[in-house]
């Protein structure tokens, strides 16, 4: 089946991976000028270590990557609130867990989809897709003026202001969280625990320290910012890390320490938005999959793994269609397999950055009370309960 795919991200690359090896004609039309690198890591949950096995990647990834066991939960003191065992969220899954930075999954997707000969097409931005004359179509018209159609038109083109989704659902807006992330990446003097991340909570502020290597890691800094500010280009470098080490001055020294050892250009504020749940998913030949169907919150450590699902679960499909089914069918049943799950990845995403940002100082320390006295065990296999594949 001749397919395009737009968007070169998580969902695009490794759904061209998949359907390229099922014998598709792959097609791949992304925005920028090369492959977009940006970005600082990702956590493959076991849920993504299971479909990156499936494409035979895991081993490249934990050679790049770190294996977690366990995230340490502390206020902005120092003093631990609780450990998630991500162990138990490892076994009761049967993968591990690794982090590893973006750019490197980024790379390790592209260079296995080039060596299967995909296509890719750079500098092609879609302004906009519309319905074909054939009544089963849609068209891809781009802002170089050039128009595509296909058999099966995926839309893996992001959360911000996916052109597909609009296509699809009429609207596109993206839902501002209430907060901006800053994240970077520190290649450290001093040596790290690689298998353990750090996570602090503030008062309306956070900082997490995932370890890649024993002295590298990234990191973000959220911060709960209820309006956005128009960015200029000099806001983005001008003294990023001073306004960092005011900001999280109440923090530990670990903090001021991994601010100080990153790179500054490896520094990106961003605002945080996600998308409200949405039912419909397809419309004649476009199917949306990875954020441009269902963009959770950072909070919710899922957005990257639940792209990666979405292209194992199509392939699935297309693997197993049966000679009655249609595309329309098809993409009822993905919509039907991936809606309940992701909407409450979603929720969840929302649920905990309501906590995690809340500016309230009397809410904070009922919070970090709480904190102290769950149940991590209970928890732990409540995360693989809610992330497991089926
Ligand atoms: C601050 C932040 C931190 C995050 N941290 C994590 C994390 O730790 N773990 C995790 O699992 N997830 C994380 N995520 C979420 C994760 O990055 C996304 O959910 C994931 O990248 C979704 O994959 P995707 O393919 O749908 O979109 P993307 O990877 O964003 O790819 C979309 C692609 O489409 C291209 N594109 C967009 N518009 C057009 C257009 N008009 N024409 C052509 N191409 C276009 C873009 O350039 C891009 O290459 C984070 C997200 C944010 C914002």
């Amino acid at each position: 089946m001749n397919t395009i795919i737009l968007g070169a991200g998580i969902s695009g690359l490794t759904t061209a991976i998949f359907l390229k090896l099922n014998g598709f004609s792959v097609s791949v039309y992304e925005r920028s000028k090369s492959i977009n690198t940006l970005g600082a890591g990702v956590v493959c949950w076991p849920n993504a270590m299971f479909v990156l096995k499936k494409l035979g990647l895991h081993k490249k990834i934990e050679k790049l990557g770190s294996v977690l066991t366990a995230m340490h939960r502390y206020n902005n003191k120092n003093e631990l609130l609780g450990v998630i065992d991500i162990n138990t969220i490892n076994l009761q899954m049967n993968e591990p867990s690794v982090a590893i930075l973006r750019k490197d999954l980024i790379n390790i997707l592209y260079e296995k989809a080039s060596s299967l000969n995909i296509q890719f097409h750079f500098n092609y931005n879609v302004k906009s897709i519309n319905d074909d004359t054939d009544l089963m179509l849609a068209n891809v018209l781009f802002e170089n003026g050039q128009s595509k159609t296909a058999d099966l038109i995926l839309g893996c083109d992001g959360r911000m202001n996916s052109q597909a989704r609009k296509y699809v659902n009429s609207e596109n807006t993206a839902v501002y969280s209430g907060f901006s992330n800053w994240i970077g990446i520190a290649n450290l003097d001093e040596n790290i625990d690689a298998t353990t991340v750090q996570d602090f909570w503030g008062v309306g502020k956070r900082f997490g320290i995932v370890p890649i290597s024993k002295n590298q890691c990234y990191w973000a800094a959220g911060l709960v910012e209820k309006n956005i500010k128009k960015q200029t280009s000099n806001s983005q470098s001008v003294n990023q890390k001073q306004t960092l080490f005011e900001m999280l001055l109440s923090f530990p020294d670990i903090v001021q320490t991994v601010i100080n050892h990153s790179d500054e250009n490896s520094i990106k504020k961003i605002f945080v938005y996600d998308h409200n749940p949405i039912d419909i998913w397809f419309k004649r030949n476009v199917l949306l999959m990875g954020d441009s169907a269902h963009a959770a919150l950072p909070t919710s450590g899922q957005g990257a793994c639940q792209a990666l699902e979405d292209a194992w679960v199509l392939s699935e499909l297309i693997i197993n269609k049966t000679s009655k089914q249609n595309l329309s069918d098809i993409f009822q049943s993905f919509t039907e397999k991936r809606l309940k799950k992701t909407t409450g990845i979603i929720q969840s995403g929302r649920y905990l950055a309501q906590s995690i940002f809340n500016d309230d100082p009397v809410y904070c320390k009922q919070r970090n009370e709480q904190a102290k006295q769950t149940d991590y065990n209970k928890l732990a296999i409540g995360m693989a309960n809610a992330w497991q594949l089926n």
